[in-house]
């Protein structure tokens, strides 16, 4: 106990002026965002979006996968969602380093073997993204009315380039 203290102590004070109780759980605007955890992204405030908007799917490098999919999936069909922006990075480690120097780092922080940790590594970060931008639109329960977008993020810009 009280490693936590600073932040329960700051959701005290977010709570005394807590506008969200008895919000809908749809995004209001529509959207749902498919993004990196790095935390140089703050995918609400880059699209001029507050909370209740969006649905947001986070992950190593911002990838389509299975479970981002059925986050989609639920968010279209559920929540309201009719545009999808899948949303990869500049700079992201996820494309800039290989599985094994991954796990070589993870193991030297670990102290012990990581090889048999899995890291969704990325070699050619636009390749990737047009894979994945392929594997929303070609997915059977995601319909043509959804208009879906493949953008990179520029961590130093604050700027998204729209590649597909
Ligand atoms: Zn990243």
């Amino acid at each position: 106990m009280g490693e936590f203290d600073d932040l329960i102590s700051a959701n005290k004070t977010f709570a005394d002026d807590f506008g969200l109780g008895g919000f809908d759980g749809v995004a209001h605007a529509g959207v749902a965002i498919v993004t990196c955890m790095d935390s140089r992204i703050d995918p609400l405030s880059m699209l001029g979006l507050k909370a209740g908007d969006a649905k947001i799917f986070r992950n190593p490098g911002g990838r389509i996968t299975n479970a981002a999919l059925e986050a989609l999936v639920l968010g279209v069909h559920l929540l309201n969602v009719n545009r999808i922006l899948v949303i990869p990075h500049t700079r992201c480690a996820m494309a800039s380093s290989s599985q094994s120097e991954l796990r070589e780092k993870v193991g030297a922080s670990a102290g012990q073997d990581a090889s048999w940790q899995h890291f969704h590594v990325v070699s050619d970060q636009v390749a990737a993204l047009a894979e994945d931008i392929r594997a929303v639109t070609s997915h059977p329960l995601i319909p043509d009315s959804v208009k879906v977008g493949g953008f990179i993020y520029d961590v130093d810009t604050g700027l998204l380039d729209q590649k597909f």
